[in-house]
């Protein structure tokens, strides 16, 4: 069984199994591939495999090895992750001695929201680097007998954020590794890290995951069919992301291209002025939500399209706007698709280029008002 609930990834599962059934656990590994394709969730399934004691080739998840594993608090189980950089850099102190109470809390609190969710990242506030105290610590405590049986994991997420001390040092580990151990190096960047640790590793790619596989872990988690096509479209394959957009970020970009659309087709122009303002502080606020919603737009016109060719509407992404759709196509019957989505991206690529964003919106919205109706007719 799965102790984690990842998403398949059947070959690397395999191969996994098949190491564990062979016992050739190598030293080192790197799992790599785009965010979010659960390279690092699978780390830890690969430590749970290695350290339960059913000795299957999948982890059990029942004994009591599969349980702290579970919680992330088995102590074979090593996390490192980026963290602040120490206020002196030489020191041999612990790279968590620098934290309050208070920050420590909140650590613990995201290492518990990975546990129960394995897309789900670890991030500490202005943790950009991997310093070197937490390979040092990580040293002082691989090489001592471990108390409990199995072995001792060291899980490296984001691994291609070693500063270039913390990457030296845990080359040391592996010119000479200790005894029943291995290393997981997680990262979306493999290439940033040095040649010389990626040549001592396994390399594993995890492919994004396909659509369909995204649908049906939505749809098996219970979330509402309507927002779902729609989350997997945005995510790109990026289950972290996905989970994000169908839990927080969804409704708001859809109300918005409703009310967008809405008020294009009925041309108020207070109320456009209204949404320009809206996008722009959208933009400054979260960058990558007011992409969400320019593709969101995107999708509607493409929705409208399928609806005028009597398409099944399965296909149809705004599945539960789907009368305000028809009624839509009803009001403009010769509205330019093609014309419609390239006004969208058209603007995207002027604020990419550092185009006024206002007024890139302020075009956006008359052109998309003129296509409409169609002037050659
Ligand atoms: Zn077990």
């Amino acid at each position: 069984m799965s102790i984690f609930h990842l998403i398949n990834q059947t070959e690397n599962r395999r191969l996994l199994g098949n190491v564990i059934s062979n016992s050739r656990v190598a030293h080192a590994y790197l799992f790599y591939g785009p965010e979010g394709s659960g390279s690092e969730g699978f780390a830890l399934e690969f430590a749970a495999m290695l350290n339960c004691l059913s000795k299957t080739e999948q982890p059990c998840g029942i004994c009591q090895a599969c349980h702290q594993m579970k919680t992330l608090e088995h102590p074979n189980l090593t996390l490192v992750f980026p963290v602040p950089a120490p206020k002196d850099s030489d020191s041999d102190d612990s790279p968590f001695k620098q934290f309050k109470e208070a920050e420590m809390e909140e650590i613990r609190q995201t290492i518990q929201n990975k546990s129960r969710n394995p897309y789900d990242k670890i991030t500490v506030k202005k943790g950009l680097h991997i310093p070197i105290s937490f390979i040092r610590e990580v040293k002082r405590n691989i090489y001592l007998a471990s108390a409990s049986t199995g072995y001792k994991v060291v899980v490296i997420f984001d691994a291609h954020l070693m500063t270039e001390q913390a990457a030296n040092s845990f080359l040391k580990i592996l010119e000479e590794p200790p005894a029943h151990s291995t290393f997981i190096l997680s990262t979306s960047y493999p290439d940033n890290l040095l040649g010389t640790i990626q040549s001592r590793c396994q390399m594993l790619y995890f492919p994004p995951i396909p659509e369909d596989e995204l649908q049906n872990y939505l749809t098996e988690k219970g979330y509402p069919a309507e927002n779902i096509r729609l989350a997997v479209r945005l995510s790109g394959g990026n289950v972290t992301r996905l989970i994000q957009l169908i839990e927080h970020d969804l409704q708001t970009v859809k109300e918005m291209t409703l009310a967008i659309f809405t008020d294009i087709a009925r041309w108020k122009v207070p109320k456009v002025y209204e949404h320009i303002r809206e996008m722009v502080s959208l933009y400054r606020e979260d960058p990558e939500n007011f992409l969400q919603l320019m593709q969101s737009l995107i999708f509607w016109i493409r929705d409208a399209e399928l609806i005028r060719k009597g398409q099944p509407i399965e296909e149809i992404i705004h599945l539960d706007y789907i009368e305000r759709l028809s009624g839509f196509v009803d009001k403009f019957p010769d509205f330019e698709a093609q014309n419609m989505k390239a006004s969208v991206e058209n603007c995207v690529d002027f604020i990419n280029r550092n185009v006024y964003i206002s007024l890139a919106l302020t075009e956006m919205l008359f052109k998309l008002k003129d296509q409409l109706t169609n002037h050659k007719k």
